[in-house]
Formats: structure tokens, C-alpha cells, sequence
């Protein structure tokens, strides 16, 4: 049996396996070819994966000879041969065509974006490990870019006041902002539909901004519902108050599937005071600000808006790191300690992953949006 690891590519940092994860492989009998360089950026050399036990090969070969084939972000699904298992991070149920494709070429795609939020789950879980670095970078940019301190300063040359950060969505990223805007020694306030994580952000030393009036859906798996238009409104006059009196404004609200909620209009930025940073992490899906424009940087009135799409791959040896673990555990969900391969659709991990296998689309909401396209 042999895994194939692809170079990414492009702007991307990471890499799927690093060398720690290439040896544990290897105790399983199964071969590792890794693309010449495909972990220079995460700090990993060629050599250190050959000593690792790995094969350095090219993209060509590594692409004929894979049983199973890892890339973070998607491969062309013309190199994707059928018969292969692909593990990749598909963002299927917008990526429509390349699901199509892949399922054409009859390639079995798993997209690790699709894990559910279970217990079970957070070994694989690639978008809790990348929220968690995304909510930490985001927050040491905003500082860096931000003309003032984050903690108070007394010294002989005045006081300075702490700086003041508000943050949308209290989810995994959300939550790590607040622990490392608080470490820096801001004040920090937090709003999330979720009432559920008031004493979250209360243990974290954060501020939560209450509304009363949220629906909340136990169904949904611990993640936010659409809200009623009355309960967006009182929301957005709250968030125009709290934004307004902010330095920093990190964006992180989402809905699984859906377009991210708009929180911050373009009249809520122009009240904003001269020199404020607003992170806006839910770029990749639409942003939280009206004035988002994905992985740029835009400054309006004073008003510096940073829709980097991809935080991790800035800090992309330990984003490697935690990806590693998260491929290494979802390969052995499917693999056996003697190296075979045992794809059980039982599984709910597996279940939820498989985007396509044997010529057809098996993911049912993926389904579902392809058929509501085609229609
Ligand atoms: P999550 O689902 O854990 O958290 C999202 C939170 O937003 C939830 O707590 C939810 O209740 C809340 N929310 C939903 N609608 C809201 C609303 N109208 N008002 C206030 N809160 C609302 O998601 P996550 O893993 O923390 O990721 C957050 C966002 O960051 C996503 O858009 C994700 O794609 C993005 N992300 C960006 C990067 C990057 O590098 N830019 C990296 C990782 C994740």
C-alpha cells in the first residue's frame, strides 16, 4: 500500500505529512512517497523525510504509483487516475465542478472539511485545528498593524489605555482570538448567536455581548441557525455600538454551508475610529464586512480591512504539524495495522467525508446542491 503526498503549490505553506507522521506510517508497513520539497515551507527538508523512511519522487510518479494521494488544497482531478483515494480539502459544497470531475474519473474523495463536530471526530477535525491557528495569527496581525498598544502603559509619559477587540462568532477561532487578544492585554468583547458560549468567553476573561431573542437549534450539531430579520436587527445596531468604540474587530461568524453573515456595513465602518484593523476570517466565504475583498488588504477612511482567507499557511510549520496528526488519524479509519484498506461507509466519519467513490456522488448535502444547481 502506498501513500502519495503532492507539493501544494501557489501560496500555500503546509504540507500534508511531515516526517514525524511518515514514520508512524511506516510502522504499518505502508510506503510514503513525498514530492521533492513538498515540506520546505513547514521547515521540513527532502532529507528529513528520507531519513524518515520516506521515497522523494516526482508529482508524475507519485501520482501513477499512490494507492491513497493527500494535497490540502485540491489537485487537478485530470491528474487523479480511477481507482486512487484522494484526501484532500475539497470544499465541496461550493466546489461543485470538481466534485463532478472527480466523480467522473472515478476517483473515491474524501474532504476532511466535512468531518462532523463530534467527540469522536476531533482527531481529524481540519477545521478546529486551523480555526485554532487562524484565531491566533489573526489577532498578533491586527497588533502588528494597529497604531497602538494592546495592554495599558503607565509611565512617566502618561497613561496609555488598553486597546479594545471585538470579536464576531465565538466559535473555535473566535475563541482563540479571545485567549490571545487577552494575553496581549486588550480588552475584549465577544458576540456570537450562540448563548451557549457565554461562559466560555466569560472563563477567557472576555466580555459577552448579550441579545436576546437568538434561535438556536439543538439539531445543528453546536453550530449557529439563520436568525429572524428583528433579531438581525437589534444584533446590528449592538454590533454598530460595540464597533464603533473598538481598535480591532476580528470576524469570525459562520454558518456550515452557508454564505458568512454580513455584521459589519460599510456605514459601521466609516464609524469606526481612524487606524482600526478589522480581521475579517470569514473572507473565504463572503465576510463578515460588506468591504471584505478575499486575501486583500483594503484601507477605507482610515479603516484597514484584512481578508486573509488562509491565516494558517502563515504559520505553516506548526499548521503542518496539527494537519499531520489530523491525515495520519483519518488514514487510520481506513487503514488496518497490516496496511489494507477497509472502507467502511458505517462509519459516520467516513460516511461524512466520502464525497464521491465509484462513479457517484455519495455525500448526501453534496448531492442535494448539485441537484438544486442542475435544476
Ligand atoms: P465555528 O463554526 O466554530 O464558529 C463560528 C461561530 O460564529 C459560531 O460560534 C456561530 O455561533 C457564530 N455565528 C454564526 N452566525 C453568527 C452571527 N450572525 N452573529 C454572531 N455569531 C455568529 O467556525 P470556526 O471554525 O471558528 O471558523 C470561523 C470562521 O473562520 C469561518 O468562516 C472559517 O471559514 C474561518 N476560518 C478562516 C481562516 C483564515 O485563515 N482566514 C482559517 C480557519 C477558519
Amino acid at each position: 500500500m502506498i501513500i502519495g503526498v503532492l507539493r501544494e503549490g501557489g501560496t500555500e505553506n503546509r504540507v500534508a505529512l511531515l516526517p514525524e507522521n511518515v514514520a508512524a506510517l511506516k510502522k504499518k508497513n505502508l510506503e510514503v512517497l513525498i514530492e521533492s520539497d513538498a515540506g520546505t515551507s513547514s521547515c521540513a527538508s527532502n532529507e528529513e523525510y528520507l531519513d524518515a523512511g520516506a521515497r522523494i519522487q516526482t508529482r508524475g510518479n507519485i501520482l501513477r504509483d499512490s494507492d491513497v494521494i493527500l494535497k490540502i488544497n485540491p489537485p487537478e482531478a485530470s491528474d487523479m487516475a480511477s481507482g486512487k483515494i484522494l484526501v484532500s480539502i475539497l470544499n465541496p459544497l461550493v466546489n461543485i465542478k470538481l466534485v463532478q470531475q472527480l466523480a467522473g474519473a472515478g476517483v473515491t474523495a474524501f474532504s476532511l472539511d466535512m468531518v462532523p463536530r463530534s467527540s469522536r471526530a476531533q482527531a481529524v477535525d481540519i477545521l478546529s485545528s486551523m480555526a485554532t491557528i487562524a484565531g491566533y495569527k489573526a489577532v498578533l496581525v491586527a497588533a502588528s498593524k494597529l497604531p497602538n498598544f494592546f495592554p495599558m502603559f503607565m509611565s512617566a509619559s502618561g497613561t496609555i489605555r488598553p486597546s479594545r477587540v471585538l470579536i464576531l462568532g465565538a466559535g473555535v477561532a473566535g475563541l482563540q482570538a479571545l485567549a490571545t487578544a487577552k494575553k496581549l492585554g486588550a480588552v475584549v468583547e465577544v458576540f456570537d448567536v450562540r448563548a451557549a458560549v457565554k461562559e466560555e468567553v466569560m472563563s477567557l476573561g472576555g466580555k459577552f455581548i448579550e441579545i436576546e431573542g437568538a434561535r438556536e437549534d439543538a439539531a445543528a450539531g453546536g453550530y449557529a441557525v439563520e436568525q429572524t430579520e428583528e433579531f438581525k436587527r437589534k444584533q446590528q445596531e449592538l454590533i454598530d455600538e460595540h464597533a464603533k468604540k473598538s481598535n480591532v474587530v476580528i470576524c469570525t461568524a459562520q454558518i456550515p454551508g452557508k454564505k458568512a453573515p454580513v455584521l459589519i456595513s460599510r456605514e459601521t465602518v466609516e464609524t469606526m475610529k481612524p487606524g482600526s484593523v478589522i480581521i475579517d476570517m470569514a473572507a473565504g466565504s463572503g465576510g463578515n464586512c460588506e468591504l471584505t475583498k478575499k486575501d486583500e488588504t483594503i484601507i477605507h477612511k482610515q479603516v484597514r480591512i484584512i481578508g486573509n482567507s488562509n491565516f494558517p499557511s502563515r504559520m505553516p510549520a506548526d499548521a503542518s504539524k496539527m494537519l499531520g496528526v489530523n491525515f495520519t488519524n483519518f488514514l487510520n479509519l481506513f487503514i488496518g495495522e497490516d496496511g489494507s484498506i477497509n472502507l467502511d461507509f458505517e462509519d459516520e466519519i467516513l460516511k461524512s467525508t466520502c464525497i464521491t467513490h465509484e462513479g457517484e456522488v455519495k455525500n448526501e448535502r453534496v448531492a442535494e446542491v448539485i441537484g438544486f444547481e442542475n435544476q
